[in-house]
């Protein structure tokens, strides 16, 4: 039988104390390793329904555009989005749902952004199930 000398008692210790926190960090790594994987799924669920804050560019570009003339339209018709009255053979776009009416590429702009009516933030489109 071979008596450990106090030195060798304090590596023998330390040694085990080593390797106690080696096997609790690889352990550790093995929880973070298992989390990390469930984390892509839970991700990419979150992000399928933030497609609201803006209007389809189909739906946009499916919206009826006129020619503005003073003939066929009210007078001083103002364009919500730039704040400025519509001229003489300007386009502009008309919204079905709440028949506002802005210049088309202000419309395009706006709802590059927005699927609400700039005027009175009603939905521009009723959703079409399917
Ligand atoms: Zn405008
Ligand atoms: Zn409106």
């Amino acid at each position: 039988m071979t008596q450990l000398t106090f030195g060798e008692m304090i590596l023998v210790s330390s040694c085990t104390t080593f390797i106690a926190c080696l096997i609790f960090l690889i352990c550790c790594c093995y929880r973070c390793l298992l989390l990390c994987q469930d984390r892509p799924a839970w991700g990419a669920s979150a992000t399928t329904s933030s497609n609201d804050h803006r209007l389809d560019p189909q739906v946009l570009s499916s919206l009826p555009i006129f020619v503005y003339s003073s003939m066929a339209h009210e007078e001083n018709l103002e364009c919500a989005v730039c704040l400025t009255e519509f001229k003489e053979g300007d386009k502009g776009r008309l919204l079905p749902g709440c028949y506002h009416s802005f210049h088309a590429e202000c419309a395009d702009m706006w709802l590059n952004s927005h699927s609400t009516c700039p005027l009175c933030r009603a939905t521009v489109v009723s959703e079409t199930p399917g």
